[in-house]
C-alpha cells in the first residue's frame, strides 16, 4: 500500500461514496422536483470498469476501506450486483490475502424485494434504507410515489437476505414529518432496525431549504428520550451519526446533525459522482473531473495524483450556518448521500 490519503487538516480518507446514477424512481421533496429533472446522458455515466478502477486506486493504494454506493437511486442502475461483486473483490492495501472493503449502500428500498438476495450474495454487507414517513398518504406526498408498502417489504427482504445492519434513514423536516419521531423510534425497536434521523440539509433541487425547517438533533433526542430513555454511545470516530442506545436494551438510534452540530473535524469521506467528478466534501463548490484520465489513457499514477490533489484542497468543513455559505451547484441526487 502507498501512503494514506490525508488532507491539510490531518484527516485521513477511509470512506469512498460512489454515485452509480443520477436517476431515481422517487421524487423526494428534499432532493428533487416532481418534474423537470434533466438526466445525464448515459454516455457520461461511468462504466462499471471505470468505477472499479477509481475504487481500486483508492482501496489498494490509499487504504480506503469503506465504500458506499449511492445515487440518485442505485437500484435503478442495471446489473448492479455485477458492480457490487467487482468492488467486493477489492483488497485493502492491495494485499491479495488482505481484508475486503466494508461495502454498503443507501437506497429508497422500493426494489429490495427483488434484489436484496442478489446484492447480498454479490458481496454487499450493509444497507441504509431511506423512509421519511410511516403514513401512506404522507409518504406519497413526500416522495410522489405510493410506495410505502414496497419499502416496508424491502426492509424485511434485506433482513431476510442477511444484510446487517439494516438502518433506516429518515430526513426530518419541520412541519412535514417531525411529529413522527417517536413513531419511527417505536418502528425501529419493533423491527430490529436502527433508525438514523437526519437533519434537513441545503441540497434540495427546489432551493426551499431554510434553517427554520431543520429539526435539530438535540430536539430529536429529547423527544425520544421522553418516551424511551436513551444513553449516549461513546466513540463516534469519523462516523456521521451520533449514536444513542435505549436504556432498556431495545437497540439504538443515530442522529446526523450536520447543520446544528457539524462533524467535519473528523470527516473521512470523499465522493465520486455518477459522471466521474471527485468531490472532497458533500458541499464542495469545486470538483475534479476524472473522466479525461479514465477515458484518455491516463495511468493509475496520474489518477492517484489527481485524487491526492483533490483531497489536498479539502476545506475544514461546510459553512452552512455562516454568511459565507455557498450552496453547491448540484442537488443531493447529483452528488449521492
Ligand atoms: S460537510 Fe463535508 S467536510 Fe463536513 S462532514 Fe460532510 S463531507 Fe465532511
Amino acid at each position: 500500500m502507498g501512503e494514506a490519503l490525508v488532507d491539510s487538516y490531518g484527516r485521513t480518507v477511509r470512506d469512498l461514496r460512489i454515485s452509480v446514477t443520477d436517476r431515481c424512481n422517487f421524487r423526494c421533496q428534499y432532493c428533487m422536483p416532481e418534474e423537470g429533472m434533466v438526466w445525464l446522458p448515459r454516455t457520461d455515466i461511468l462504466t462499471f470498469e471505470e468505477i472499479e478502477r477509481v475504487a481500486r486506486v483508492c482501496v489498494e493504494r490509499f487504504g480506503v476501506d469503506s465504500i458506499r454506493l449511492t445515487g440518485g437511486e442505485p437500484t435503478v442502475r442495471a446489473h448492479l450486483p455485477t458492480l457490487v461483486a467487482k468492488l467486493a473483490a477489492l483488497r485493502v492495501g492491495g494485499d491479495p490475502d488482505g481484508r475486503g472493503v466494508d461495502l454498503a449502500m443507501t437506497t429508497n428500498g422500493a426494489s429490495l424485494r427483488l434484489m436484496a438476495r442478489d446484492l447480498h450474495d454479490a458481496g454487499l454487507r450493509r444497507l441504509n434504507i431511506s423512509c421519511d414517513s410511516l403514513q401512506r398518504e404522507r409518504f406519497l406526498a413526500i416522495t410522489k410515489r405510493d410506495a410505502l408498502d414496497a419499502v416496508l417489504d424491502g426492509i424485511d427482504a434485506a433482513l431476510a437476505a442477511g444484510l446487517d445492519p439494516v438502518k433506516l434513514n429518515c430526513v426530518l423536516m419541520r412541519g412535514i414529518n417531525d411529529d413522527e419521531i417517536v413513531d419511527f423510534a417505536r418502528f425501529g425497536r419493533e423491527r430490529g432496525v436502527q433508525v438514523r434521523f437526519i437533519e434537513f440539509m441545503p441540497l434540495d433541487a427546489s432551493d426551499e431549504w431554510s434553517a427554520n425547517r431543520v429539526v435539530p438533533g438535540a430536539e430529536i433526542v429529547a423527544a425520544i428520550d421522553a418516551v424511551y430513555p436513551l444513553a449516549a454511545v461513546e466513540g463516534r470516530g469519523s462516523q456521521p451519526a451520533d449514536r444513542y442506545r435505549y436504556r432498556d436494551g431495545a437497540g439504538e438510534i443515530g442522529v446526523i446533525a450536520s447543520v446544528s452540530e457539524p462533524f467535519c473535524g473528523a470527516c473521512d469521506r470523499i465522493r465520486l459522482t455518477a459522471e466521474g467528478q471527485l468531490r472532497n466534501c458533500l458541499f464542495a463548490v469545486d470538483e475534479t473531473d476524472l473522466r479525461p484520465l479514465l477515458r484518455g489513457g491516463g495511468s493509475d499514477d496520474e489518477l492517484a495524483a489527481a485524487i491526492i490533489g483533490n483531497v489536498g484542497r479539502k476545506w475544514a468543513g461546510h459553512s452552512i450556518n455562516q454568511v459565507t455559505f455557498i450552496r453547491p451547484a448540484r442537488s443531493m441526487s447529483q452528488i449521492g448521500g
